[in-house]
C-alpha cells in the first residue's frame, strides 16, 4: 500500500508572489515565487522521492529504472515521463503565450508538446485569464496582432475558485493576476511568448517574443473547452468529478468527507492534495502534499476531509 511522496521544486518568476507560502505553507525561496513543480521528471527540474526505499531518487531515474512501479512489465521505460503537475501563483499577469504540439516541439525544440489544463484553486474578485481570441483564421489573427490591436483580438474570461479550463496545444492563453492555479500538463517546458503588454524589465528591456513560431502553432478559430464536468457521488458525502480526459491525461477531483475506499484502475496515479487533510493508506496527507500511487497499490483507503486532484496517463 506504498505511496511515493515528492519533494516540490520552486521557480522564481517576475510575475510570482508569496501565496505558495501563505496558502500552502511551502518554504519558498522569495516573495516572487511563481511556480511549484509538484510532480516533475523534466530535465529543467525533476522532483525527488522523499520517503521509503527510493528516498532521494529523482522521479526521472525512478521512471527510467523502475518501470514496474508505473505498470511497465519489462521494468524499464524507454520514453520520457509524460506528465507534470504544477501550482502557479500569479501576482502579476503572465505574458500571452501558446504552446506547440508534439510534432512541432519534437522538430524544433527537442521537447514534447504542451497540452495543459487549469483547475482554479483560488481567485481574487477581479482575477481574469486570457483564453482564446476572436480571429476566424490565422491571417486575421496576424493582422490584428501585427497592428497591436491586442485588446480587440484576445478574449478575457473572469475566473472563480473551482473553475476548470482545458488548454490544448495551439490555444492562445495567459494566466492573469490573482489566480492560484493547479496545472496538469505534458512534461514540456516549451512556451512561445506572443505579447507581454508592452512591459519592460528593470533595465528597460522588453522580454523576448516568439511571433513567427507562435503564428505557426496558433489554432484559429479558437475552440473553447465545454466546462461541463461530470460529478459522481461516492458513498454518503464524497464525490468524484471528471475534469478532463484527452489523449494525454485524465484529471479528476476527488472530495472525501469521512471514509472512502478509492479503487485505482490506472497504471499509476499522480495525486495532489489541494485542501484539507486525511490519512491515506496509513500516511498522513495534508494540503500541498503530492504523491504517486504506484502500479501495485490498487486501493486508497482515505479517512478524513480532503480534496485531491488525481491525474493519470491516457490509456
Ligand atoms: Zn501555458
Amino acid at each position: 500500500m506504498e505511496l511515493l511522496f515528492l519533494e516540490p521544486i520552486f521557480k522564481e518568476r517576475i510575475w510570482g508572489g508569496s501565496r505558495l507560502r501563505t496558502d500552502f505553507g511551502f518554504d519558498i525561496p522569495s516573495d516572487t515565487t511563481g511556480e511549484c513543480w509538484a510532480i516533475s521528471a523534466h530535465k529543467n527540474g525533476a522532483t525527488a522521492i522523499k520517503n521509503g526505499k527510493f528516498s532521494g531518487m529523482s522521479l526521472k531515474d525512478l521512471w527510467l529504472n523502475h518501470g514496474d512501479l508505473f505498470g511497465q512489465s519489462s521494468g524499464v521505460n524507454y520514453r520520457d515521463f509524460p506528465l507534470m503537475v504544477k501550482i502557479l501563483d500569479a501576482k502579476a499577469d503572465l505574458s500571452v503565450q501558446v504552446h506547440p504540439d508534439d510534432a512541432y516541439a519534437k522538430k524544433y525544440e527537442n521537447d514534447l508538446g504542451k497540452a495543459e489544463c487549469w483547475y482554479i484553486l483560488n481567485a481574487t474578485n477581479d482575477a481574469k485569464i486570457v483564453y482564446g481570441h476572436i480571429a476566424k483564421n490565422i491571417e486575421e489573427f496576424k493582422n490584428l496582432a501585427l497592428t497591436n490591436q491586442w485588446g480587440k483580438l484576445l478574449t478575457s474570461v473572469k475566473v472563480h475558485t473551482g473553475d476548470f479550463f482545458d488548454v490544448p496545444t495551439g490555444t492562445v492563453h495567459a494566466v492573469g493576476a490573482g489566480a492560484l492555479i493547479l496545472e496538469v500538463q505534458q512534461s514540456s517546458d516549451t512556451t512561445y511568448r506572443l505579447y507581454d503588454y508592452g512591459r519592460t524589465d528593470d533595465k528597460g528591456n522588453p522580454r523576448e517574443l516568439h511571433l513567427d513560431k507562435s503564428f505557426s502553432v496558433i489554432k484559429a478559430p479558437h475552440k473553447a473547452s465545454t466546462n461541463d464536468v461530470q460529478v459522481v457521488s461516492l458513498g454518503k458525502s464524497s464525490t468524484l468529478t471528471l475534469l478532463t480526459s484527452n489523449k494525454y491525461f485524465k484529471v479528476q477531483k476527488l472530495f472525501v468527507q469521512g471514509h472512502l475506499c478509492f479503487i485505482n484502475n490506472a497504471k499509476y496515479l499522480l495525486v495532489c492534495a489541494i485542501d484539507g487533510d486525511a490519512v491515506i493508506n496509513d500516511y498522513k496527507v495534508k494540503k500541498g502534499d503530492s504523491f504517486i500511487v504506484p502500479n501495485k497499490t490498487k486501493t486508497l483507503d482515505i479517512v478524513g476531509d480532503i480534496s485531491l486532484i488525481i491525474t493519470n496517463e491516457a490509456d
